[in-house]
């Protein structure tokens, strides 16, 4: 099934559409994510890389580790995705600048020996220590 939704930043300077199935999602609780992010956890929708375009703006770009490019809006600081020189031929995106996030639920956790002790969410899903490609 092909989705197409749209998703943006907060002030309004990004924005992007995804036309691709929305089915690998994943709540990352690595330290990197924590922390260019500012949130307990980062939930992220892998997709082809060609399911992913630009519709407005130009991306500020934050590499963390070495392998990951990270794109962010240099106007609001929304993190908004990532592309891992691991498997180049997808994109991830963050999952809280859909338009919709509500309709994407996570269907794992990864990275969880990371995880803070006291989050609790979405108990029951499976989890990985890193993350499978
Ligand atoms: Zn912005
Ligand atoms: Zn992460």
């Amino acid at each position: 099934m092909v989705d197409v939704v749209e998703g943006g930043c907060h002030c309004g300077a990004l924005r992007y559409r995804l036309s691709g199935a929305l089915g690998d999602v994943a709540h990352c609780h690595c330290s990197i994510c924590r922390r260019v992010s500012g949130g307990t956890l980062v939930t992220w929708v892998t997709l082809p890389f060609e399911a992913f375009q630009w519709l407005a703006g130009s991306p500020q770009r934050y590499m963390a580790p070495e392998t990951c490019n990270r794109y962010f809006c240099g106007s609001c600081g929304a993190h908004v995705a990532l592309v891992t020189t691991r498997s180049p031929d997808s994109i991830d995106v963050t999952v809280a600048t859909l338009d919709h996030p509500e309709r994407v639920p996570a269907n794992r956790h990864i990275w969880v020996g990371s995880r803070l002790p006291w989050l609790q969410v979405d108990q029951g899903l499976p989890e990985e220590d890193e993350e499978r490609l």
